[in-house]
């Protein structure tokens, strides 16, 4: 579907009289606008989705049935790529070449899952505890059943639209769980091609269900639905606790991907070609709209003039530009909002005795455009230090030896993920173990498989994603003993 097919077809849902505008952050101008889906298109997305639970048109296909739909999703995923790519791009500013390959990276998501399908098992167990409450032995055999959770409720972010769907979807349709997913207001359009990529590979109507519509809204009102069994959730931590309260009505399970302030400590001893552009684009990439992005740099005192050098000359050499312009490298911040709270921390930076070494400023041109921006002479205290900008800004700041460093890191109410940069195999795993978060990386940065989960420590989240952990957050299990 072209983007004016997309919008044409999102004017048209059904919703409430509010009105939601949608934006191309490139150029900073309305494209388009839809009805608010509000609380009457979330209950009945719910119903349809109980509906297609109870009838067991999904959960009842064997896992070999899921798996090759799932596997198709994945096909069509590939071959829409470039449409696909094209709506995030224009709606969330990303280059459009970058939104490409996150469409293969979500196909191959599909793909992991799919094979989990046909290998969701419980265990057996012959139950060795004599007596009970009887006080007689007995020969007792017992066995788990992994059953899918229910109806799930899926909240995404707009900062990788299709693809937070994707790596929600794929788990709880290989769990055999039914969906509703609330894509963000600011960036729903590639959902609505994902509503067709499933029709089209086979998943029955109704099994998954997107509504359009404002967090406030929709949101809220998916989050403290009596019907539906758990809620999955990427987005800020602030929201992250609005959920929980939300979701206490009918004690719904949660799992929460929220923000992240993730430090990166790079070592005299590191391979500085690797580390500085690595910790550059760390930051920068996706203009810092990553929940992962490496926010805090920490730097050892003896190299540190020469990072910050290096992460600031890259900084300038960035070619920033619109999502569809020729050869650029990072495109703009999401929205107005999202701009003027970034610009809004840097001044902040400034106020408080920050030094800005690169950047700074908004770009003059229409857009929502900041400038990848390097401060340093900031104190641990200062809110940029503490709290999640998401935009391209990063805090470089010096250290000593492992504790004071581990230390700075690890001041924090994230703990979302962690790099560490050293030559120094033993120091680089004792800092894994001792670095409070749910990912680290060691001589690397920005990396992640379908198969290891991410979940976040602190207030970065609750429960995983990914892996097999992310599959079993689509399950529960149920303990059986059978009398011989
Ligand atoms: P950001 O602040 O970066 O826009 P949010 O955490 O607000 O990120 O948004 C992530 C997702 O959560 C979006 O889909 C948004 O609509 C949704 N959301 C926002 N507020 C609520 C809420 N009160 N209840 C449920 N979902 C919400």
């Amino acid at each position: 579907m072209t983007l004016s097919a997309v919008l044409e077809e999102i004017g048209k849902r059904p919703g409430t009289s509010e009105m939601v505008p949608i934006f191309n952050p490139s150029v900073g101008e309305q494209i388009g606008e839809f009805a608010d889906g509000g609380a009457a298109a979330i209950d009945e997305a719910v119903a349809r989705a109980r509906a297609t639970f109870e009838s067991g048109v999904w959960r009842g296909k064997t896992g070999s049935e899921r798996s090759r739909i799932l596997w198709r999703v994945a096909d069509l995923i590939e071959e829409r790529a470039d449409e696909l790519a094209e709506l995030d791009a224009r709606n969330g500013g990303m280059p459009v070449s970058q939104a490409r390959s996150i469409m293969f990276a979500s196909a191959e998501f599909f793909r992991y899952c799919a094979g989990w399908c046909t290998k969701i098992n419980g265990i057996a167990h012959d139950v060795n505890m004599a007596g009970g409450l009887s006080g007689k032995s007995a020969e007792i055999h017992g066995y788990t059943l992994k059953e899918p959770v229910g109806v799930v409720g899926l909240i995404t972010p707009w900062n990788g639209p299709f693809h937070v769907a994707a790596i929600k979807l794929a788990p709880a349709l290989a769990a055999g769980c039914s969906c509703v997913l609330k894509p963000a207001e600011q960036t729903p359009l590639s959902a609505l091609v994902m509503e067709k990529v499933l029709a089209q590979a086979g998943v029955p109507d109704g099994v998954v269900n997107i509504v359009v519509g404002h967090g406030h809204t929709a949101g809220a009102a998916l989050a403290e639905h009596p019907d539906v069994d758990k809620i999955s959730f990427t987005g800020s931590t602030e929201v992250g606790k609005k959920i929980v309260h939300a979701a206490a009505g009918n004690l719904k399970k949660v799992m929460l991907e929220l923000g992240g302030k993730s430090p990166v400590l790079i070592y005299d001893d590191a391979d500085l070609a690797q580390a500085i552009p690595a910790a550059a684009m760390g930051i920068f990439v996706h203009s810092g709209q990553g929940c992962i992005c490496g926010s805090r740099v920490y730097v050892q005192r003896g190299i540190y003039d020469r990072v910050v050098d290096g992460i600031a000359q890259i900084a300038r050499a960035l070619r920033q530009g619109g999502s569809h312009d020729d050869n650029i490298d990072i495109g703009p911040v999401v929205s107005q909002k999202q701009l003027d709270r970034v610009t809004g921390y840097i001044e902040e930076g400034k106020r408080d005795g920050a030094e800005v070494v690169a950047g700074g400023n908004r770009r003059d041109r229409p857009g929502y455009f900041v400038e990848p921006t390097v401060l340093t002479q900031v104190r641990p205290d200062m809110r940029l230090v503490q709290e999640e900008i998401f935009g391209p800004v990063v805090a470089v700041t010096p250290f000593d030896d492992d504790d004071e460093v581990l230390a700075l890191a690890n001041d924090s109410v994230y703990g979302l993920a962690a790099t560490a940069w050293t030559r120094d195999v033993g120091r680089a795993h004792r800092l894994a173990k001792r670095l409070d978060a749910g990912m680290v990386t060691l001589n690397c940065q920005m990396v992640w498989d379908p198969a290891l989960p991410i979940g976040g420590h602190k207030q970065s989240g609750w429960g995983a994603e990914y892996g097999i952990d992310g599959i079993e957050a689509y399950m529960k299990t149920k303990s059986v003993y059978t009398m011989l």
